[in-house]
């Protein structure tokens, strides 16, 4: 038959050697693969023994900040909540009593907060609407649950322990420092401030 062109190949049914018969080649060269393994840098860690260093950009649980008196900072105001794509975040607001001033910085607080685990992308809107600097995303993962209501995390789980407070400096740009300190802003003013402002008659 005319070949239309000359790229094609004859193919020429080879008589297999004993060896070849026996797969002897074969099985050395999937040893040889094998072993070149043995050798190689492991692309896996011993999870959870060994972790891997998070980019600093990562994402994780959140945490609700306390002030440096040690009251919360979350107003209830629920801009995180607006602004949260997946509807993640609930809370009931109530107003601070009489003598709760050293537990919460604002006159009105969040009696129940919640985000469900399951809803959220970690997208770190909620931090980026808080004009409180009340809620920031830390590099903590949410940890496995068998119940779906294990997701729901209140601010048992969500609050900033007192006597170990999250570390979220590397969140707090300068920018967002500088504008915290601010004390002309009611909203960065503790309750202390405002005794003395009440106090100095301003
Ligand atoms: S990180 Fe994003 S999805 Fe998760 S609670 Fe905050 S705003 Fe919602
Ligand atoms: S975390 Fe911030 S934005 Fe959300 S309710 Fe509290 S103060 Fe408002």
């Amino acid at each position: 038959m005319q070949a239309l062109t000359n790229r094609s190949k004859v193919v020429v049914k080879k008589e297999m050697s004993l060896a070849e018969k026996l797969y002897l080649p074969a099985i050395l060269n999937g040893l040889k693969i094998t072993f070149s393994h043995f050798f190689a840098k492991k692309a896996t860690i011993s999870y959870p023994e060994e972790t891997r260093a998070f980019a600093p950009v990562y994402r994780g649980m959140h945490v609700l900040k306390r002030d440096e008196n040690g009251a919360e900072r979350c107003t209830a105001c629920g801009l995180c909540a607006v602004a949260c794509p997946a509807e993640a975040i609930t809370m009931v607001a109530a107003e601070r009593k009489k003598g709760e001033e050293k537990l919460y910085r604002e006159e009105k607080y969040a009696a129940v907060y919640e985000i469900n685990m399951l809803r959220c992308i970690f997208c770190g809107l909620c931090e980026e609407a808080c004009p409180k600097e009340a809620i920031f995303l830390t590099d903590r993962i949410v940890p496995s649950d068998y119940e779906r209501d294990g997701f729901i995390y209140g601010k048992d789980k969500l609050v900033d322990p007192i006597d170990k407070p999250i570390d979220v400096s590397v969140r707090e740009t300068a920018e967002v420092a500088a504008f915290k300190k601010d004390k002309e802003y009611a909203h960065n003013q503790t309750w202390k401030d405002q005794v003395n402002t009440r106090k100095s008659g301003h």
